[in-house]
Formats: structure tokens, sequence, C-alpha cells
């Protein structure tokens, strides 16, 4: 699978960072993490920091699959608002799922403290705005939810207050606090090269995992070049691609465009320290880089990869930039610099998986499909983590790919539930 076309912001000045070796002999660990992307580094640092050795396999280089794609912001809500949530899942589950990617979101805050090098990382409140008038009602009740469950939302009414609070020129917006940026790169490479610098893991690139088989006491993989990894329990953290292997039923992939400016003179015209996005599915989303560049994401197609996902860069480049000159009428001249589509997994409920994969005990998998995919790798990392030295909690179920034949006898119910 081809992850991206273009040219994206972030490969450029990070890739020329530490490198590391090919395995090139068997090893041991206690786990063996399997992707060297930002879900195999957080899941490797947090199981690292239980005490366990953690042997970390890329089958390229270090953050260079997706990662490098990402725009870097991280948002405790989901693609999927808490009301539809609810709908979904149920109060008490969907509710418990945003309060655990608030923590999440507070734990990486944590960790990038640890950090020795700068990943870029800033605090960010969110404006949400109502795409069109008739998604006011939507956006009101999104924002009473949020705060009857103790998120703080605050609406912001009135075209002529909008613009004036926010530069937006739209009927109506809501804003919540917590949330946060970072270069998923710096943070991806940041992250190994901290817990190798600790002596809690090994980090192989070049490295690809061919096979993977367990018994009663060990999983052993195996990679391209024959050599074998025997640990205690493997998680895979391969990103998209994990779909093309062993495909998940209620997982699907398309794709997904974004730009990012040249630097602009000034951010007067941008609403200071805030992350953008808006009411309407597929929707457009923007942040600012500390180098003054804008971030704008969105257009989702429903194709992974090929000519319609490629062909359609250019285009869509311009159209993002129409789009934020169009929200922020302000910001004056967008010139592009950077222009990319990439290949996006998402998931029919909204959660990502994490959690054992079916038929075996000692593999996992870690895929923060999703939107919002980095914070959900930071609550799949501590919930694996925590019960591979076994200390699970109930809530930690409901999240593997196990769900879909729940899920699946779920939606029979409800489709049955609206005939009626
Ligand atoms: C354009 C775009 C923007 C996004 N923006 C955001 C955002 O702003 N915020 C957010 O939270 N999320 C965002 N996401 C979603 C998602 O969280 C990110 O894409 C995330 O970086 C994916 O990380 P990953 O570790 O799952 O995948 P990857 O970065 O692809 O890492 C998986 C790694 O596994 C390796 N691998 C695969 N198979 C094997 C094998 N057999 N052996 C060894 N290695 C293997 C791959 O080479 C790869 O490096 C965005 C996604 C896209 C596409």
């Amino acid at each position: 699978m081809d992850l991206h076309t273009g040219r994206t912001l972030w490969s450029e000045s990070d890739i020329a960072s530490t490198s590391y070796p090919r395995l090139d002999r068997d090893v041991q660990s206690d786990v063996v993490v399997v992707g060297g992307g930002i879900g195999g580094a957080i899941a490797a640092w947090e199981i690292a920091e239980r005490g366990l050795d953690v042997v970390v396999l890329e089958r390229h280089r270090v953050g260079m699959g997706s990662t490098r794609g990402n725009t870097g912001l991280l948002q405790y809500a989901n693609d999927m608002p808490l009301v539809e949530m609810i709908r979904v899942h149920g109060r008490a589950r969907a509710v418990a799922f945003y309060r655990r990617c608030w923590e999440g979101l507070g734990r990486l805050r944590e960790i990038v403290k640890q950090l020795p090098e700068d990943v870029e990382f800033a605090d960010r409140m969110s404006v949400c705005y109502a795409s069109v008038p008739a998604h006011i009602s939507r956006l009101k009740d999104e924002a009473r939810t949020l705060a009857q469950h103790g998120f703080a939302a605050e609406l912001v009414v009135g075209r002529d207050e909008l613009r004036r609070a926010f530069g937006i020129d739209r009927e109506a917006a809501f804003v919540t606090y917590g949330d946060a940026e970072v270069n998923p790169l710096k943070f991806t490479r940041a992250l190994l090269a901290e817990i190798v610098r600790r002596g809690g893991a090994q980090v192989f690139e070049r490295t690809a995992v061919v096979r993977a088989e367990e018994n009663d006491a060990h999983v052993a993989v195996e990679t391209d070049a024959g050599f074998r990894v025997r640990a205690r329990a493997a998680v895979f953290a391969t990103g998209y691609v994990f779909q093309n292997t062993r495909p998940l039923a209620g997982a699907r992939l398309g794709c997904t465009y974004a730009i990012a400016t040249e630097p602009l003179s000034d951010l007067a015209a941008w609403p200071v320290g805030a992350l953008i996005w808006e009411t309407a599915r597929p929707y457009l989303y923007m942040r600012t880089t500390r180098d003054r560049r804008l971030v704008v994401g969105g257009l989702d197609l429903p194709v992974p990869d090929g000519p319609r996902r490629d062909e359609g860069l250019n285009v869509r480049a311009e159209q993002l930039a129409r789009m934020a000159q169009e929200v922020l009428p302000d910001i004056g001249s967008l010139s592009i610099a950077y222009r990319w589509a990439s290949t996006f997994g998402s998931t029919v409920d909204g959660w990502p998986i994490v959690g054992v994969y079916p038929g075996f005990r000692r593999i996992f998998c870690a895929l923060g499909y999703g939107g919002n995919g980095m914070v959900c790798y930071a609550v799949a990392a501590d919930m694996l983590a925590r019960r591979l030295v076994g200390k699970n909690r109930p809530e930690d179920e409901g999240l593997g790919p196990e769900r879909w034949s729940l899920w699946r006898r779920a939606a029979r119910r409800l489709s049955r539930a609206v005939r009626l």
C-alpha cells in the first residue's frame, strides 16, 4: 500500500536524526513491538515504563509511515461527536471513552515533559464551528452534552461575535480546552531515542516482520532476513497496512488531503492558541505551526490509494487553501508549500482497535484508527502496558477486534428498532 503521495510537512526537517541498525541476529525480550510509527513508539514507551524490555521492529525508517503525514493535532474529542457516540455505545461507555481520551492526552503531556528533545508541543484550545446554519442545533447539543459530563465547552453564537472572538466567518462555534499540538515525527523519534537511551528498548529499522506464532509461554516473530525475536508478548502497531494482511471487519480505509502553507508574515488574524474544526463530515481542520505556517486538512475520499487519490492532489490542495480563507477571511493570501494525500483509517463505531488478536493470547494489536489517533494510542498503550504486567481493569474490555461481531448484532438490533 502506498501511504502517501506528494510532499508531507515533517519529513524533510526530521529524517536526518538518529538511525537504527537492521536486526542481524536472534534476540529475546519481554515484549516485541512491530511498527515504529507514533503508535508503536507510545506503546514501547509505556511498556518500558513498566520495567519490561522492549524490542521495536520497523520495516522502513521510524516515523516514515503514516506518521509523517499526520498533521499533529492532539484532541480528546473523537471524529464521532459525544452525542453520536452515546447513541452508538450508550451513555456510560461513550462518556468513559471520552474521559479516557482526556486522560490519554494528559499522559502525552506528561511524557513530553520527560523528553530531552523539543517536539514542538503546545497546549491549545479547540474551536468547532457550525459548518452551515442547519448544524447550529447539533453544535449546541454537543456543547451541552460535553459540559454535562464535565468537559468545559463554551458556546459562541452570532456571526459578529464569532468574527470578533476568533476571526471565523460562521454563525456559531463552541470552544473546548485541554487540547494540544505536536510535531508527530519529532515526537515519535524522540520517544524511541529516549527509551533506548534509558536502556529500556532496542530499535531495529529496515527489519520487516513476516511471520508471528505463539505457544503457551512465548511468541516468536520472524523477520524478512530470517532472524527471530522471542518474547512473552507481541504488539502489532503497524498502522493502516494491518488491513492488507488481516482485514478487520469494522475498520475501513480511505484517504485524506492536507496542505502546509509558506510561513505567514504574522498570525494576527489567527485565533490565538486554537485548533479549528467544524461540524460537517468529512471535516475541514486547521492549525498553525511554530514557524507560522497554516496546516489545513480534510476533503476525505473513500479510496485508500491509487490514481483517484493521487490525481486529485493539486485540485484538492487548492480547494483546502480556498476553504481556509473563506472560513478565516482576514488571514490573507495563502501560498501552498507542502501538499499531500494519505491513506487514512477509521472504524465504524469511532473507537480504536486495541486488544488481543482473535485466535491468539500473546499477540495484541494497537491500531489508533480515526482522526485523534495519537490520543487513542495513548489510551491503547496504557491499557496494553497494564495488561502485560497483569493489571487489567474491567473497562479495558471492549476495544478489541472481537467487538465487531457484537457490533453487528447491535447494528441489527438498532435497525430493527428504527424500522419499528
Ligand atoms: C493526513 C493525516 C493526518 C492525520 N492527522 C492526525 C492528527 O492531526 N492527529 C491525530 O491524532 N491523528 C492524525 N492522523 C491519524 C493517525 O493517528 C496517524 O496517521 C498516525 O501517525 C498513524 O500512526 P501509526 O503508528 O498507526 O502508523 P504508521 O506511522 O504508519 O506506523 C506503522 C509502522 O509500522 C511499520 N510496519 C508495517 N508493517 C510492518 C511489518 N510487517 N514489520 C515491521 N514494520 C512494519 C510501517 O513501516 C510503519 O512505519 C492523521 C492521519 C493522516 C493520514
